[in-house]
């Protein structure tokens, strides 16, 4: 096959423990979906979930530097366990999701606030708020053949030592499972298909210079610095 320009490596996330590299096909995010940070965003109740997509291009594997991205005067982290298909399928049942599951990873869903904010106001797309470069730091993927299917467990963010965010896994408004089955009700989910599966409470502001530590008990950590804009 030739190409007119050269062809890119597809983004993929290392697998802890070895040598290979999951490929990443596209990154599903889901909104809201633990109750306190429903609550500080304005919603309330369980509401029929909401995804939006990030490109798999604003992933930035195992963390490091983070650039301040343009535009935005309101940049917030999202910290968030990220889950890995390696089976895809349409109408997938509840009960047999967590079989399309390859491991699981410790996220942030960097988002552009004020942007997003903007959005909401006028009816119009998130995209410029959440699908970004850079916006979508994670760490190594942990198989679940090794760690098994976390389904509570702390989820916690620390920014400069301090803590932000902390809440349980089991808090979720809708379960991985859940999600899975959701999801695949309105594509066709394919192996290499990842899922940002919602933030606690706690969200905020970071700039440059701050340093991010999430992490998620039972699968791992992820650390970020803040650099200025480029
Ligand atoms: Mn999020």
């Amino acid at each position: 096959m030739a190409y007119a320009i050269p062809l890119w490596t597809p983004p993929a996330l290392p697998v802890a423990g070895s040598a290979e590299q999951f490929p990443v096909r596209r990154i599903f995010c889901v909104g809201r979906n633990y109750a306190e940070h429903q609550k500080e965003m304005g919603g309330d109740g369980r509401e029929t979930p909401f995804f939006f997509l990030k490109s798999e291009f604003a992933l930035i594997v195992r963390g490091g530097e983070v650039h301040y991205p343009a535009k935005t005067s309101n940049y917030h982290y999202e910290t968030e366990l990220v889950v890995a298909l390696h089976k895809g399928g349409r109408r997938i049942d509840v009960k047999r999701a967590n079989d399309h599951i390859f491991g699981y990873a410790v996220g942030l869903d960097m988002t552009r606030r004020d942007l997003q904010q903007w959005g909401k106001d006028h009816g119009r797309p998130w995209d410029f708020g959440k699908n970004f470069d850079e916006s979508a730091p994670c760490s190594e993927l942990h198989p679940a053949s090794k760690i098994g299917h976390p389904s509570k467990g702390a989820i916690w963010l620390q920014v400069n030592g301090k803590q932000r965010q902390r809440a349980d896994l089991g808090d979720m408004i809708w379960s991985v499972p859940e999600q899975i089955a959701f999801l695949s009700e309105h594509y066709t989910l394919e192996p290499g298909d990842i899922i940002f599966t919602g933030t606690p409470a706690g969200v905020g502001p970071v700039k440059p210079g701050d340093e991010l530590l999430a992490g998620i008990d039972g699968v791992t950590e992820l650390k970020v610095k803040i650099s200025p804009a480029l």
